[in-house]
C-alpha cells in the first residue's frame, strides 16, 4: 500500500476527487519538513453530499440487526488484523511516528473494534418492574440518527476506531473528517469497512480544513450528534454553534495532567513513568504528563534523575528512537513561543528549550524540554502546548501536590507515585480527573475501560468502553400492558 500522491473524499463507498488543483492542500511528511501529498479541500458541496448520502442510507443501516452491524464490524477488524503491518507504514509517514509506536496503535485499534463487535450481541437494556399489574418496563438502545466525527492528528486510525465503530454499530450513519494532517489512514479504514460489507452511505470521509469541512458539518442541521476530539478552542466553537440547534455534542478536549512523585515512590520507576508519561509521542497525547509536582525532601534527587534521563532520549521516527516529531511546523512554533515567553517570564529550562533543527529542511523536532520556576498561576501551567514540554513543581506534602493537581482548568488523567495505599487512596478519592494511575503513567487507556474528562477536557462523555455506547445511542423506556384475561 502506497501513500496516495492525491488524498480524495469517500462518498457513497467510492473515493471523489475534487476537479480544480486549487481544491487540493499540501500535507508535509513531519520527519522530513517536505511535501509529499496534496489532500482534497472539502467545501460545502461535498459536506452535503456526504451528509445526504448518510441521511439517505439511515433508514436501511438503522434497521440491520445489531448483531449483523457487528459482524461487519468485526469482518473489517479481521481484514485491518491481516493489513496491520501495511497500514502502520501509511501512519507513521503521515502522523510522524516510528514504525513500533504505530502498530501500537494499529493493534489498539483492531482492540476496539472486536470490543465494539462483541458488544453487538450485548446491546443490553434493561427489563425490569412496574408498580401497575399486567404492565412491563423495558429500555432499549435506538440511533442518534447522523453523525458528524471529528478527529484530531495524534491518532489517526485508533481515533477513527473509537469514533466510527460503535457510531456504526449503535445503527447511526456517520460522516468522519479527519485532521488535515492525518488524511489518508482513514480512507484505507473506510474502504475495508466497504469490503466487509458496510452499506453505502453509512459512512463518509470528507477531507480539508477544520474552519471549511469540519465546520460545514457542525453547521448542518440536519447532523443530530457531533463527536469532536480536539483542542479546547475549537470544542468550545463547534459547542457554541451546535449547541444553538441543541444538537447531541461529544466533546474529548485537551488536558493538562499531572504526576505526583511522594517522598516515599520508587524514585527510578517514578522518572520513568515521568518521561515517558511528557515526552512518549513528543507530548501529542490528551494524557501527557505536563505537569510533574513532587515532594521538595527529594526534589533534588528526582530532578537529577529526570533530567538525565531525557538528556538521553533518541529522537527520530527509527524503532530505537524515544519520540519523533510534532505534526507541523505550526505545532513546533506554538510550542517554542510557548517555552519563550515561559522563559521571560522567569521559568528555568533544566533541558531542551529550542527546535532541533531547522524545521524546513529536517522536519518538526523540538527537543525534550523541561521547566522548573514556574508559577502554577502562570499560563504556561494552564495550557495544554500538545508537545514535548513539561514542567516540575516543588511541593511540601501530599495535600499541597492535590491541591496544585487540581488547580487546572483541565481534568483529563493523572497519575501519583507512592508506595503508600493511604496516600494512594486519597490521592484517587480526591483527584477532579476522569482517569487516575497509580504508580503508572498519566496515558494508557484500554479499549474497554471508558476515557474521558472533567472541566476543559470534554463535556463528561465517556469513549471507549460500554460508555461509548451512550454517546452514540439514545435510550427508549417501553411500557407493554397486557392483559391476562384475554388468552
Ligand atoms: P484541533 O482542535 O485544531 O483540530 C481537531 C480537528 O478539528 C481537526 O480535524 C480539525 O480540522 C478540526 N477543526 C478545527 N477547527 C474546526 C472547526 N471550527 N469546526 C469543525 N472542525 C474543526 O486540534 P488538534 O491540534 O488537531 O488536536 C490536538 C488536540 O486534541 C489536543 O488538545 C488534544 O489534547 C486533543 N485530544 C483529545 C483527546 C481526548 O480523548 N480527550 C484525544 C486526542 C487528542
Amino acid at each position: 500500500m502506497n501513500y496516495l500522491e492525491k488524498i480524495p473524499h469517500w462518498i457513497n463507498n467510492e473515493e471523489v476527487y475534487p476537479e480544480k488543483e486549487k481544491d487540493f492542500i499540501p500535507k508535509f511528511n513531519p520527519a522530513t519538513g517536505k511535501l509529499f501529498s496534496l489532500v482534497a479541500r472539502g467545501k460545502k458541496i461535498e459536506a452535503d453530499k456526504a451528509i445526504s448520502s448518510a441521511i439517505k442510507s439511515f433508514e436501511n443501516w438503522s434497521e440491520t440487526p445489531v448483531v449483523k452491524r457487528a459482524e461487519i464490524i468485526r469482518e473489517a477488524t479481521q481484514i485491518i488484523q491481516k493489513q496491520k503491518e501495511e497500514i502502520a507504514v501509511l501512519i507513521a509517514l503521515e502522523a510522524g511516528k516510528s514504525f513500533k509506536d504505530s502498530m501500537g496503535e494499529m493493534n489498539a485499534a483492531i482492540e476496539m473494534g472486536f470490543f465494539v463487535a462483541g458488544e453487538g450481541a450485548r446491546f443490553y437494556g434493561k427489563t425490569t418492574t412496574s408498580a401497575i399489574p399486567h404492565r412491563s418496563a423495558m429500555t432499549m438502545r435506538q440511533p442518534v440518527g447522523i453523525c458528524a466525527l471529528i478527529n484530531p492528528a495524534n491518532n489517526p486510525v485508533a481515533g477513527f476506531a473509537w469514533k466510527v465503530f460503535p457510531a456504526l454499530l449503535c445503527g447511526n450513519t456517520a460522516v468522519l473528517k479527519p485532521s488535515e494532517n492525518t488524511p489518508y489512514t482513514s480512507i484505507v479504514m473506510a474502504k475495508i469497512l466497504k469490503k466487509a460489507g458496510l452499506l453505502s452511505g453509512a459512512l463518509s470521509v470528507i477531507q480539508g480544513l477544520g474552519k471549511e469541512a469540519g465546520q460545514y458539518l457542525i453547521e448542518d442541521h440536519r447532523v443530530d450528534l457531533i463527536s469532536f476530539t480536539g483542542s479546547v478552542q475549537t470544542g468550545k466553537q463547534i459547542q457554541q454553534i451546535a449547541g444553538k440547534r441543541l444538537a447531541k455534542i461529544c466533546l474529548e478536549l485537551g488536558g493538562k495532567n499531572a504526576l505526583i512523585v511522594c517522598d516515599d515512590a520508587n524514585l527510578e520507576n517514578a522518572a520513568e513513568s515521568a518521561v515517558l508519561s511528557a515526552f512518549s509521542s513528543a507530548g501529542q497525547r490528551c494524557a501527557s504528563g505536563s505537569r510533574i509536582i513532587v515532594f521538595d525532601s527529594i526534589f533534588e534527587n528526582f530532578k537529577k534523575l529526570i533530567v538525565e534521563k531525557t538528556n538521553k532520549l533518541k529522537i527520530g521516527v527509527k524503532d530505537d528512537d524515544n519520540f519523533g516529531p510534532l505534526i507541523s511546523k505550526n505545532a513546533v512554533e506554538k510550542v517554542r513561543l510557548a517555552v519563550n515567553k515561559a522563559r521571560s517570564q522567569g521559568a528555568k529550562v533544566l533541558s531542551g528549550g529550542q527546535k532541533f533543527s531547522d524545521t524546513d529542511k529536517f522536519g518538526y523536532y523540538f527537543k525534550p524540554t523541561i521547566l522548573e520556576n514556574v508559577d502554577p498561576e502562570n499560563e504556561i501551567s494552564k495550557t495544554e502546548l500538545f508537545g514535548p514540554v513539561t514542567i516540575l513543581y516543588k511541593v511540601k506534602d501530599l495535600k499541597e501536590a492535590i491541591t496544585l493537581a487540581n488547580n487546572s482548568p483541565f481534568g483529563l488523567t493523572a497519575a501519583i507515585h507512592t508506595k503508600s495505599i493511604n496516600r494512594a487512596q486519597v490521592f484517587q478519592e480526591q483527584c477532579r480527573v476522569g482517569v487516575v494511575s497509580i504508580n503508572g503513567h498519566t496515558y494508557g487507556s484500554e479499549p474497554h475501560m471508558p476515557f474521558g474528562g472533567l472541566r476543559n477536557s470534554g463535556t463528561g462523555w465517556r469513549e471507549a468502553g460500554t460508555e461509548a455506547l451512550d454517546i452514540y445511542s439514545e435510550w427508549k423506556t417501553i411500557y407493554t400492558i397486557h392483559d391476562p384475561n384475554n388468552i
